[in-house]
């Protein structure tokens, strides 16, 4: 678990850089900083159809999701997770984080 010192996002996993900023992620924000955190970065998939896919199924269960794409920042992606071109991000409110975890789970085999 990290966080976006800067956008104050909730990494579950992954990368070691804010997809969004591509500032280094930290471990613990201040007290302050959690309570505004509202997102949390539960996927990426380099296949933006399937993170679509992923986005729709997770409404369709009345998860609010929220899909970025990321051309930019791909490259600080961990070695071998690493695409050119797209990159899609899924989020998601932080209460609904490990239902949709849960789900993505299900849905990608991950
Ligand atoms: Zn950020």
């Amino acid at each position: 678990m990290a966080f976006c010192p800067k956008c104050l996002y909730e990494i579950v996993r992954g990368p070691k850089f804010c997809p969004e900023c591509g500032a280094r992620l930290v471990r613990r924000l201040s007290p302050q900083q959690m309570a505004e955190v509202q997102w949390t970065l539960v996927g990426s998939f380099s296949d933006v159809t399937q993170a679509n896919m992923v986005k729709e199924a997770l409404e369709n269960q009345g998860i609010t999701a929220l899909l970025k794409t990321d051309m930019f920042h791909s490259a600080l992606m961990v070695q071998g997770t690493a695409f050119p071109g797209a990159y899609a991000h899924i989020f998601v409110p932080r209460a609904k984080c490990q239902e949709a975890l849960d789900s993505i789970k299900t849905m990608t085999g991950k």
